[in-house]
Formats: C-alpha cells, sequence, structure tokens
C-alpha cells in the first residue's frame, strides 16, 4: 500500500462533529466490526465459563484502562467494544430470556448514536431546540396512549421505572403537603416492584402499607381492609401503587377494582406498569390493562416492551398540572425573563439536571412501526409466550406454573424437582431448579430468570423464569431451551459445580 493511501490516524480527541462525521462514520464502523467479531466469539447468549473467565478475558483487552501514553484510538475502541460484546449477556440471541432485558430495534441504537454525537442536554431549550421540540411530541403522544379521554395528560421522559415511581411519589407527597395532610401513606402490593418501597425511603414517607397478592394480584378487599385501617378516616391522604406487569410473574393487578376501593376510600391510584405499559399500542391487548385511566399517574418503561437501549422510562400524569412541583427556576438554564420572551422551560419536566434527549430514539421507533406495528410486535410477545407455555404443558419432563404466562412471562419447572421435592425435601427440588439456571449460564448456553412464587398449594417453589421480549423470536426457536432444561434435569451435575 502507498503511504497516500493509508487514512489518515483518527486523532484520539476527534469530536464527533455532526457537521463532519468522518471521524465517527470511521469509528462507528471499527464499533460495529468489534460487535460482529466479539458475537462470534461468544457463539451463544452468555459468554461461557462463568465470572472468572469472562474477567480475566475482559480484561486481558481492556485494562490498563489508563496507560501512561494513549493508544491509537482504533485499537482502544476495539477493544473496549469487542470485549464487551464478546463478554454480553445479549438480549438478541433467543435463548437470553431471562429479564426484562430487551433486544434494543436497529433503528432505535442508531438514532441514538445521533443523539450521542449531537448531545443536546434537556434542561434548557439553548441546549437543545429541536429535541426539546421532540421530547414535547413524544411525550404528548405517551400520555394520549393512557389518557386518550383526558383534556390535558401530560408525561416525563425518565431514566426507567425506578425513577418513575420516584416521582410518582414526589409528586404525590407534595399535593399532599400542599393540602396542609399530615402523614401522607402509599399502599403497595407484595408483589410491587422493590422501587416503589425505595421511593418512599428515600423520600422520607412512611414505610409502606403492604396489602396481600394472593395469586400475585393485589386483592381489592385487602386493599379495602388496610385503607379503611390506615388512612381515610383521619384524612390522611393515602396512594395506592398497583402493577400492571409484575416484574417475576407479568402479572396484572385488577385495576378496575383497586380504582374503585381506592376511590371509596378518597385514595389516588398510581399504576407501575414498567412492563405492561406497552399493551396500550395493541388494540386487541389494551383491554388487559382496562382502569388504568383512574390512575393519577403510570409509570412505563420502553426499555422493555418497546424495544429501546436503556434509558427510556415514561411517567404519565393525567393532568398536566400535576408536574407542577417540579418547577424550579435557575437564572443560567431558565431565567424567568427568558421564560416571558417566549424561550421554552424545559427544567421542569425532570428531577435530573443534564439529560439524554431519549426522546429522539423513541420517536424515531414510532415513527419507523407506527401504532400498528408497536401493538404487533406487543402481541408477537405475548403469543409467543401462549405458545411456549403450551409447549411446556405438552413436555412430559416440565410443569407449568398455573399464573403462566403472565403478559411475555412463562414459569415453569422441571417434574424431576417436584420428585426431588417429594423425597428429599422441598430445598432439594428448588436446588435442583437453581443449579439448572446457573450451570446453562456457566456454559453460556441460556440466561434463564429465576423467581419464588406459591405454587397450587400455597407453597413458595422456586421457578424457571422466560420473559419474551424478542420481536422476532419464534416459540420454535425455544424449542431447544425446553429440550436442554429437560436434559440437565433428568442429568443434573454434581452439587456445587456449574458454580
Ligand atoms: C423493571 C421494573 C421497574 C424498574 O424499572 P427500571 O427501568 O429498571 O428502573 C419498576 N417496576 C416494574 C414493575 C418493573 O418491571
Amino acid at each position: 500500500m502507498s503511504e497516500t493511501a493509508r487514512p489518515d490516524p483518527i486523532r484520539p480527541d476527534a469530536t464527533a462533529d455532526p457537521a463532519a462525521p468522518h471521524a465517527l462514520r470511521r469509528l462507528a464502523s471499527v464499533a460495529l466490526d468489534a460487535l460482529a467479531d466479539g458475537a462470534a466469539a461468544r457463539g451463544g447468549p452468555l459468554p461461557a465459563g462463568g465470572p472468572e473467565a469472562v474477567a480475566a478475558r475482559t480484561r486481558a483487552r481492556c485494562v490498563p484502562i489508563l496507560p501512561e501514553e494513549g493508544l491509537p484510538v482504533e485499537e482502544a475502541l476495539y477493544g473496549v467494544a469487542r470485549a464487551a460484546a464478546e463478554g454480553a449477556a445479549d438480549p438478541s440471541a433467543p435463548h437470553c430470556v431471562a429479564h426484562l432485558h430487551t433486544p434494543p430495534l436497529a433503528v432505535a441504537a442508531a438514532a441514538d448514536l445521533a443523539a450521542s454525537a449531537l448531545n443536546p442536554s434537556m434542561d434548557s431549550w439553548d441546549q437543545a431546540p429541536a429535541a426539546a421540540v421532540v421530547e414535547d411530541e413524544v411525550t404528548a403522544v405517551l400520555a394520549r396512549l393512557v389518557y386518550a379521554g383526558r383534556p390535558a395528560p401530560d408525561a416525563v421522559i425518565t431514566s426507567g421505572g425506578t425513577e418513575s415511581n420516584l416521582v410518582a411519589l414526589l409528586l404525590f407527597r407534595e399535593r399532599a403537603l400542599a393540602a396542609g395532610a399530615r402523614a401522607p401513606r402509599v399502599f403497595v402490593g407484595a408483589n410491587a416492584h422493590h422501587s416503589v418501597r425505595r421511593a418512599a425511603w428515600l423520600l422520607g414517607l412512611p414505610e409502606p402499607v403492604v396489602v396481600d397478592c394472593p395469586g400475585g394480584r393485589m386483592d381489592p378487599a385487602a386493599l379495602g381492609r388496610a385503607l379503611a385501617a390506615h388512612a381515610g378516616r383521619d384524612g390522611s391522604p393515602a396512594l395506592v401503587a398497583a402493577t400492571a406487569g409484575t416484574t417475576d410473574e407479568g402479572l396484572v393487578d385488577p385495576l378496575p377494582e383497586l380504582a374503585e376501593v381506592a376511590r371509596a376510600h378518597g385514595a389516588e391510584l398510581h399504576v407501575d406498569a414498567a412492563y405492561g405499559g406497552p399493551l396500550l399500542f395493541s388494540e386487541r391487548l389494551a383491554p388487559r390493562l382496562a382502569g388504568i385511566e383512574h390512575a393519577v399517574s403510570v409509570t412505563y418503561d420502553l426499555h422493555k416492551l418497546g424495544w429501546q437501549p436503556v434509558a427510556a422510562g415514561v411517567l404519565a400524569v393525567a393532568d398536566t398540572a400535576l408536574l407542577e412541583p417540579l418547577s424550579l427556576t435557575a437564572d443560567y438554564l431558565n431565567a424567568d425573563d427568558d421564560t416571558e420572551a417566549g424561550l421554552p422551560d424545559l427544567l421542569g419536566r425532570s428531577i435530573r439536571t443534564s439529560r439524554r434527549p431519549d426522546a429522539l430514539k423513541i420517536a424515531a421507533t414510532l415513527r419507523a412501526l407506527g401504532r400498528r406495528g408497536m401493538g404487533g410486535a406487543v402481541e408477537h410477545c405475548v403469543g409467543v409466550a401462549e405458545e411456549f407455555a403450551r409447549a411446556v404443558d405438552a413436555h412430559p419432563a416440565l410443569r407449568r406454573h398455573a399464573g403462566s404466562p403472565g403478559i411475555s412471562t412463562v414459569l415453569f419447572r422441571p417434574v424431576a424437582a417436584d420428585a426431588l421435592a417429594a423425597t428429599a425435601g422441598e430445598e432439594a427440588g428448588d436446588e435442583l431448579v437453581a443449579g439448572i439456571r446457573r450451570e446453562l449460564l456457566a456454559e453460556g448456553r441460556a440466561v434463564l430468570g429465576r423467581a419464588r412464587v406459591a405454587d397450587g398449594d400455597g407453597r413458595r417453589r422456586l421457578w424457571l423464569k422466560v420473559t419474551l421480549l424478542h420481536p422476532r423470536t419464534t416459540a420454535a426457536d425455544l424449542d431447544a431451551l425446553l429440550k436442554l432444561v429437560a436434559e440437565r434435569a433428568e442429568n443434573p451435575a454434581p452439587a456445587g459445580t456449574g458454580h
């Protein structure tokens, strides 16, 4: 190769300059090569060998992190991206189904690259003039998805369900205090995500009252008793935090009944639909969330069902005035005279200051798929879960949890674990289940989740969990997974192996 044919080396301090993206284009292609090379080297949904082997391979490619003299930029980038890809739990792989860990759509990832290059920060108009408009349109659509019948619904973009629940409880606390109430109290189901209780803790609220969830769903009668005992009578305000799509089972609380009980006791309703919210995109599945429109606020994530790279959280509120407690003035970001002169005030749209324009990838995705495409992809995941549940039922070596599927989650366990429980005790049965999961993780062959959930006889047993979020995976892709689990159940590794 002649001297002149060799491309200029990329300076490590080259910016992502949107006007002249040659450095970014070349480096993006280095990163994409590293992803493909890493995925090929991995050869499965998870790296084989367990944590120590992964740590050694990863360090070999990217340590030292801070060398005295920098490396050529392509080499530094390739090493990190290749290590991350080779050692990834890859949600794009059909057998990576443990968590609400989504395969991001290419359109969303590419939009996120554009967002990274532009780097608008959503805390003031003069850092994000157009991105603010996109966010405004996105939040209007996401709010109307929940609150179609309301005159002025609104939504804010968050870092996920955890922040959405925190903001929901913050808004509740501020409403209560503004009304002169003494002891605002939160009521959560025993099935609620831990972030609701943590939010109460962060906000200095009293420990939430935990409501019984027989069968995994909040019991309206139990809620009524809890509200009667703890709230209402002395006028202290209450917020019921229900769940639409529990993390362990994908179950939806009986929202219409809970809304009615809450109303009868003068309590407000918040719905954590971090998982289930996107069912609203589907005409066929939206009725499963009937009653959600009675909530004062609704958490939902688009980095679960919704196929966005993290982060893409939403908090929808029934009326834009409910967001008033977030308003705040900082002279350098939204001075009153700037706002009066017509510069949009973004600071009151978040509890964060600097903030990524997550609305851009959401907008690109929603425009590409449309409501029908979004709904169809959700229906696909739900349909695959139903087929997977039938395949478990048809398999002589496996047993489905009676409550499954919930949305796109299925719990099951080998009948060998039940047999072992009957002869050697429940713990032995549960250990078989736990061991199968860890063995498949250590081999890098499948990423299954686990959940401890009451069985038909009321005993809390350990189950294998699949959470099906891939918009293209089919039930046939999952047959091999069932076979793998059944084989391991017949021939379990000796105790103590497989980590
Ligand atoms: C995932 C989840 C959360 C937490 O959301 P993050 O986006 O991980 O912060 C909260 N509630 C439920 C029901 C969830 O499934």
